[in-house]
């Protein structure tokens, strides 16, 4: 018989997850049962994920540079990547704020809506932690992001998962590994090959899992749904935000078939894995270890280049994000602040959700902590910031799923995208947990 693609068995254990949830919801005490025997199992596959993202990363990248054998390319492939995520990032809040200025779905917005949740929202918890959150980092200096790359500690880097300072020291490594002698680099070489196929092989065994972990993270964020009342009033702003998506995920597939020729539908069904986890997890860092597998041996993108691309953007290419931030930023002065809807205010969207984006941690939630920094760049008044954000709360989880998978597989275009122009986009070579079973069981 042959074998259900990992896809369908995702899909699979988060339908029955859903249900599960709502069956749940139903039941007196039903909440509590995930909380308490399932949540916990998604949980564990979100952290065995993160688990091997920051050895990933390492390896792969360390690899990947000194596989180059080429400074210049280094550059060649660095500045392409950055110049790509920037373009496709301006082009996803574009499409953002076109569609929310033509929808208009925080005009009429009635006073007793807004009452009501701002009542409900106001002082939520979550609420309260995202301002808390974007004051920190609103009182660093301009060039405070800057200084944040360079670790003094790597170890702590490590450590503390800080993407980016563990991109600048493998990247540091891999270039010296270039600049010695090549017997004296070939041990330290071998080393992060092999360390690189370990943490490969740990995906395929960790996705085995995959369909019983979406279940219990599907059940867990139905279950975490308590207002569906004011969820209905928010359904507009909601279909803008997911109508932007889905445009940007079109336009990634004529970026595939325009620029690398390959199929639309080839790339979809064999980066699916990787948007499902994204969708379950709402977090492009725990999934970027799925997205690496995915890219390198089903859709045949180099080490070399997937190394660098896909962790860089996991960090600072969210496209999803800033097209959300557009959104939301205009939704939230459409209902509470309509005399800032200038044209200038929306030009100045347009930089700082670009920043806020490259800013924002690849984790859930990230992008509302980011808008209000949006929101304050163009002269909130701060004693609205909490209604806000409030009005948007109830409906951020659900976005926040679909953004991320747009985010993954906007890092998943750029990597094809940059490999073609590299030559460096080959065939794919997928590998199975069991492909060396036979020999040790
Ligand atoms: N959850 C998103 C991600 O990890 C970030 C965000 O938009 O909140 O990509």
């Amino acid at each position: 018989m042959k074998k259900l693609a990992l896809h369908w068995k995702i899909i699979i254990g988060m339908v029955l997850g859903i249900i599960f949830g709502f069956i749940m919801n139903s039941v007196g005490g039903g909440k509590n049962i995930v909380l308490d025997w399932i949540k916990p199992f998604g949980t564990i596959f979100i952290n065995l994920l993160r688990l091997i993202a920051v050895p990933l990363i390492l390896a792969s990248l360390i690899k990947g540079v000194s596989d180059l054998k080429d400074i210049s390319k280094i550059k060649t492939m660095g500045l392409r990547t950055i110049v790509i995520y920037i373009g496709t990032t301006l082009i996803a809040i574009v499409i953002g704020l076109s569609i929310v200025n033509i929808v208009g779905p925080g005009k009429g917005m009635s006073e007793d809506t807004i009452e009501k949740i701002k009542s409900k929202y106001e002082n939520d918890a979550g609420v309260v932690d995202k301002l808390t959150k974007a004051s920190a980092q609103k009182d660093a200096g301009p060039l405070q992001a800057l200084v944040d790359i360079f670790p003094k500690n790597i170890f702590k880097s490590l450590g503390d998962a800080k993407m980016l300072q563990i991109i600048f020291f493998a990247l540091f490594v891999g270039i010296c590994l270039l600049l010695i002698p090549e017997e004296k680099a070939k041990p330290l070489e071998l080393f992060f090959d092999s360390l690189n196929e370990v943490v490969m092989k740990m995906v395929d065994l960790i996705m085995l899992f995959a369909p019983y972990a979406v279940f219990a993270l599907m059940a867990n964020v139905i279950t975490a749904f308590d207002d569906t009342e004011i969820l209905l009033k928010l359904l507009n702003y909601g279909f803008c935000v997911v109508g932007g998506l889905a445009l940007m995920i079109v336009f990634y597939l004529i970026l595939i078939k325009v620029y690398t020729k390959k199929s639309p539908m080839w790339f979809l069904k064999n980066i699916s894995p990787a948007q499902l986890l994204a969708f379950s997890t709402s977090s492009s860092a725990a999934t970027l270890p799925v997205t690496m597998e995915r890219v390198e041996e089903h859709l045949g993108v180099d080490k070399e280049v997937s190394g660098f691309v896909l962790p860089v953007g996991a960090t600072v290419n969210m496209d999803g994000t800033s097209l959300y931030q557009g959104i939301a930023a205009v939704f939230i002065m459409q209902v509470i602040w309509p005399e800032g809807l200038t044209f200038t205010n929306q030009l100045v969207i347009i930089g700082t959700a670009l920043l806020a984006s490259i800013g924002s941690a690849a984790v859930p939630s990230a992008g509302m902590v980011m808008l209000v920094i949006v929101l304050e760049s163009i002269g909130f008044p701060s004693d609205l910031l909490p209604i806000g954000l409030a009005l948007i709360f109830a409906v951020d989880r659900p976005l926040d799923m679909c953004r991320t998978v747009v985010n993954v597989t906007g890092d998943a275009t750029v990597s094809m995208m940059v490999a073609k122009s590299l030559g460096k986009l080959g065939e794919p070579k997928p590998k199975n947990w069991d492909d060396n079973y036979e020999k040790v069981k």
